[in-house]
């Protein structure tokens, strides 16, 4: 059988519904799909004819990984403006930074610089928002990485009519341009949160998102402070009011959730909304924590995420599942919360789900996409092997990737970019940050 990949030999973990597990692997790739998992026994290897095999021996080989949260071209930020409060970083550099330097070309660059490095650490899928999201798209595209596409919505002083009516209108367009370009672009709706949003018009923006059975992502509950403006704003937390104007349900993300009561756990299980945490972002902005042990024990659906790179600052999801693994078991007291399987899961078949594409990836299954990546563990940090998952979520950096496969493409081989030009990507990246540097408020900062 004429096949397009074979990966052959390694330690092969499937994140299916079983865990299985399979120790020298064959992996068949036709197309985008994959069309045979099983043990190498040589004789079956001879079945596959293979117009490029993958010597997978003294790897591991698992799902790519999905990155439930991201603003990619927020590189062009990365350690810009560290160790300050929250409202400090945000309304003193952030927005002043992106009023200047965020454009159509900016936010290209830095997209693929951020794609560079999702797939040089063996994230496949991510899930982002930021301005001007079609270059975000063209990005992706280009680069062979599978984007949710979030199109962002601030508020602004029209009544909520003309402005439900407007931002409805960009949304059917949004949707309806990005929705059959690609295999590997499925537009989202973005309105940013609560507080930036009245919840008329997310209600009605979440309605338009139902019309095409988008999904609908908004931060949510991130900070202490959130918390408060919303009480005093609708008289009822931001769960309760998104949960209120009938927001929640199986199609809607709620970012970061670091403050949530009982109650509100609970609306977002009855809810069954999906939530992506995002342990390092919380921590380094000290914005808070999602309880997840909490969550996952009531069924929800969580996934990871590692936020923009001004608030993280990188997108290495492999060096985030450790630190979510240490944070959940630092809040509860407890070594035994969130072992290390489980937190793959949250990085590959749980990220899936919440990103509504379980049936597509998440998982090493025949018929789902070919979306694999190849950890090497012939390299000190990751020598001896006694537990794969352990040494994937307590030693693994991302650059122990070697190989990252999407939709059935080979986008990096041997830590080796197949089609994307690295060293024309940072120097326009670069440039971006010369600018940058001679600003006034940087250089203040910097003197
Ligand atoms: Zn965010």
């Amino acid at each position: 059988m004429e096949v397009d990949i074979v990966i052959s030999g390694g330690l092969l973990l499937t994140m299916d519904d079983n865990y299985t597990v399979i120790k020298g692997s064959l992996i068949a790739i036709e197309g985008d799909k994959i069309v045979y998992v099983g043990q190498s026994t040589g004789i079956n290897e001879q079945i596959f004819s293979a117009k490029k095999i993958i010597d997978a021996t003294g790897c591991l080989v698992l799902p790519g990984l999905v990155n439930t949260h991201t603003h990619a071209p927020m590189v062009l930020f990365r350690g810009v403006a560290d160790d300050l409060s929250l409202m400090e970083w945000l309304n003193n550099y952030i927005f002043p930074l992106e009023m200047k330097y965020v454009t159509k070309d900016t936010v290209y660059w830095g997209a693929r610089l951020a794609c560079a490095e999702m797939i040089l650490s063996g994230t496949t899928t991510f899930c982002d928002g930021y301005f001007y999201p079609g270059r975000i798209a063209r990005a992706a595209i280009e680069s062979g990485l599978r984007i949710v596409l979030g199109l962002g919505f601030f508020d602004s002083d029209e009544d909520i009519d003309s402005a439900a009516k407007k931002h409805s209108a960009t949304a059917r367009r949004f949707i309806e341009k990005w929705q059959h370009i690609s295999p590997l672009v499925t537009p989202a709706l973005f309105p940013h949160a609560p507080y930036t949003c009245r919840p008329e018009i997310m209600r009605r923006l979440k309605q338009v998102a139902d019309e095409y059975e988008a999904l609908f992502i908004t931060h949510l509950s991130e900070t202490k402070e959130e918390v408060d403006t919303i009480n005093e704003r609708y008289g009822l937390t931001p769960v309760k009011l998104l949960y209120s104007h009938g927001i929640l349900d199986e199609r809607t993300i709620a970012v970061h959730c670091n403050w949530l009561n009982e109650e509100e756990i609970g609306l977002l299980a009855s809810s069954k909304a999906k939530v992506s945490h995002n342990a390092e972002s919380g921590m380094k902005l000290a914005s808070g924590a999602c309880p997840i042990h909490e969550l996952l024990s009531r069924g929800i659906t969580v996934g990871i995420g590692t936020d923009g790179c001004a608030s993280n600052n990188d997108h290495d999801l492999v060096r985030e599942m450790g630190t979510v693994a240490y944070l959940h078991k630092h809040i509860t007291g407890d070594p035994t919360t969130l072992d290390a399987r489980s937190v793959l899961a949250l990085a590959t078949r749980m990220g899936a789900r919440v990103l509504g594409l379980e049936r597509e990836i998440g998982s090493i299954e025949v018929g789902k996409k070919a979306d694999i990546i190849l950890i090497d563990t012939r390299t000190p940090r990751l020598w001896p092997l006694y537990n794969p998952y352990s040494q994937i979520v307590y030693a693994a950096c991302g650059e122990n990737v070697t190989t990252t496969i999407c939709n059935g493409r080979i986008l990096m081989e041997n830590r080796r970019l197949v089609n994307l030009d690295l060293d024309e990507i940072m120097s326009q990246v670069e440039s971006v940050a010369e600018t940058i540097r001679q600003d006034e408020l940087i250089r203040s900062r910097f003197d």
